[in-house]
């Protein structure tokens, strides 16, 4: 429950940082993002996935995979899907001075050109957070779905979602090496769940 739903008072400390989207009445939206990508052995088969749907998504990626396979970068977009910072490398930004942390999301930014930002491990030191939010909007989540973890499988990240899903989540899962083992599993079953209760889709901020 701490790991899966961010607590209230955890929230309160980060001010500057969105992890739910108001929902207007009778709305019922959820907002799936994908970190850490785009990789060759992930990103690929996940757009078709999506396409398969007809979900678009938020990708926060990491600015030297950006690099690395610009090509991916490329299919993110022109398929329609929204991308954020999520730093050159993957920084923690507790361990980082606020220098560094801030000079690794300006190299980031010459590759993917994004107002969006999430910090790696979900914190950074408030110089940072305060710093970034006046150039980027500050996307944390409401849900972490726990794809990467080794401990769970695919039934128990799907459970996750069944169980804290709500309207105006923000909804994290990875497009990286340690997710894959559940989330093509985990994640059309979380869609086809979300459809049932009547939940639509949608990129953030666009
Ligand atoms: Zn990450």
């Amino acid at each position: 429950m701490l790991i899966e739903r961010i607590p209230e008072w955890l929230r309160k400390l980060a001010k500057d940082a969105v992890f739910m989207i108001p929902q207007r009445e009778g709305e019922k939206k959820v907002y799936l993002t994908f970190d850490d990508g785009p990789i060759p052995e992930v990103t690929p088969r996940l757009l078709d996935l999506l396409d398969s749907y007809g979900i678009k998504a938020t990708f926060f990626m990491v600015g030297d995979n950006v690099r690395k396979y610009p090509e991916l970068f490329a299919d993110v977009k022109r398929r329609g899907h929204r991308v954020g910072n999520h730093t050159m490398h993957h920084l923690q930004g507790l361990r980082e001075s606020k220098d560094a942390y801030l000079a690794d999301v300006a190299d980031a930014d010459r590759y993917i050109g994004s107002d969006l930002f999430r910090p790696p491990h979900g914190w950074m030191k408030r110089s940072q957070g305060k710093e970034l939010s006046a150039k980027y909007r500050i996307v944390m989540y409401d849900l972490v779905t726990r794809d990467y973890s080794k401990h769970l499988d695919a039934g128990d990240v799907f459970d996750n979602v069944k169980k804290y899903a709500r309207p105006g989540s923000i909804i994290v899962f990875h497009d990286s090496l340690k997710s894959l083992p559940r989330l093509f599993e985990a994640l059309p079953k979380s869609i086809e769940w979300l459809m049932e209760q009547g939940y639509k889709f949608d990129v953030l901020f666009k």
